[in-house]
């Protein structure tokens, strides 16, 4: 038997929802393969209907019954920062952590030194910064997450957030709401995406797809990565490519970061970067917080060399109630959610449950959804995660 310690976001505030009277939608659309090829999750079973609310604390990602029957402990926690955490209690004898990037559980060092059980650290959704993964590597510890799980979910908001950034949204929306009709002051900020250039910084899973998405806007597309994509790719969407994000930033009007957080991007949205960028220009940034200088981004938008700054991601997470990112000028900040959507909730939960089957079955991985196996990096981490960047926490 194992104790499965899950780490969750809390419910909402009024009340975890019934399904599906609760819900705006009764169904959310099938859907086998990824774009690539690769298929969606294959669990034996899973226990939850798709589309419904899953990655807080009463959802416990459609795990319970799987788990309880085959004999093992399930603990679902909230509280997981600060010294006397529920985190810090229930770690200590945990065979497995499960966690989301919305809501991380930071496995820093000294906790994996107190985590004497623990085998394996599972990331629902994708990125396991949150995780030390040096430590993990060094206590043998497994870390894995549901590659490709959301990805898209996180390309529609980046999409979202370009627009919502250079069409000036959130302003426009307010004066409705605010019963105003000034169309002037409505629109003073108002631009069209047509013709502006765009630049995608790491053309991975999520870039590529933001190329895709935006190529029918009639946007000049640019990118960087540490390889090229194939020259058919290239010519498809018509993609300039740069050599690093110092030459990518000085030819363009949007960036969109779609970067993992390693000791080679951290901090990598720096003043002195910013400055080279034209003025005006907007930032999308629904990769990690951390890849941003705080206060850079703060006194860019304040001197108007951003016109606009859209995250999804914060340092650390929840951010404080005071952080200045929620409230500089020209910002579309977003709390996390980018990559869980109710359909991803269900790409990932049912991911999760296809790693824990194979996990206690003693089968292998998949190798896309491995990053640290056997003291070393693994699969999708031997790519993405040689360099990792310490945790925030
Ligand atoms: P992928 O692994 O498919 O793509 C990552 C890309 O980044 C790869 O193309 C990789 O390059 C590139 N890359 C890595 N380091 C560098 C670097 N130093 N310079 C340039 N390019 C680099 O991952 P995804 O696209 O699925 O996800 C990307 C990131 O987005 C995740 O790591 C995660 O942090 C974040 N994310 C956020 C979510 C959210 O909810 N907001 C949800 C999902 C992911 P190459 O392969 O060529 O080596």
């Amino acid at each position: 038997m194992a104790k499965v310690l899950l780490v969750l976001y809390p419910d909402p505030v009024n009340g975890y929802p019934t399904f599906p009277k609760d819900y705006a939608r009764d169904t959310v659309p099938a859907l086998t393969d990824y774009p690539n090829g690769q298929t969606l999750p294959t669990p034996e079973a899973i226990d939850f209907t798709p589309g419904e609310l899953l990655g807080s604390v009463s959802g416990e990602l459609g795990l319970r019954k799987y788990l309880e029957a085959a004999g093992h402990e399930l603990v679902v926690i909230s509280d997981k920062d600060g010294a006397d955490s529920d985190f810090d209690r229930e770690l200590v004898d945990a065979d497995v952590i499960i966690s989301q990037p919305f809501w991380p559980a930071y496995l820093t060092p000294e906790r994996i030194e107190t985590a004497k059980n623990l085998k394996i650290a599972i990331t629902a959704g994708i990125g396991s910064d949150h995780v030390d993964l040096k430590a993990a590597n060094e206590h043998g510890i497994t870390v894995a997450e549901v590659t490709y799980s959301n990805s898209l979910a996180v390309a529609e908001h980046t999409v979202m957030q370009v627009l919502v950034l250079v069409r000036d949204f959130v302003r426009q929306h307010q004066i409705a709401v605010e019963g105003g009709w000034n169309i002037a002051e409505a629109v003073e900020r108002s631009y069209d995406l047509e013709g502006m250039d765009v630049g995608i910084f790491a053309a991975g899973r999520i870039g590529r797809a933001v190329i895709e998405r935006l190529a029918p806007f009639g946007v000049h597309l640019h990118y960087t990565d540490r390889f090229r994509l194939p020259a058919e790719y290239e010519e498809k969407y018509n993609l300039v490519f740069h050599e690093n994000i110092e030459a990518l930033v000085k030819n363009i009007d949007v960036l969109t970061v779609h970067a993992p957080l390693t000791d080679e991007t951290a901090g990598l949205l720096n003043a002195e970067l910013l400055s080279t960028m034209r003025r005006g220009a907007y930032i999308v940034n629904p990769a990690r917080g951390a890849i941003a200088d705080r206060d850079a981004i703060v006194n860019a938008l304040e001197s108007g060399q951003l016109a606009g700054y859209a995250g999804d991601v914060w340092a650390p997470q929840p951010a404080p109630a005071d952080h200045p990112w929620r409230t500089m000028p020209n910002n579309a900040m977003t709390t996390h959610t980018s990559g869980t959507s109710l359909p991803a909730q269900a790409k990932y939960a049912a991911g999760t449950r296809e790693i824990l089957e194979d996990f206690f079955a003693g089968r292998a991985l998949r190798p896309e959804y491995l990053i640290v196996e056997g003291g070393t990096y693994a699969g999708t981490g031997a790519h993405s995660y040689a360099k990792q960047a310490q945790p925030a926490r």
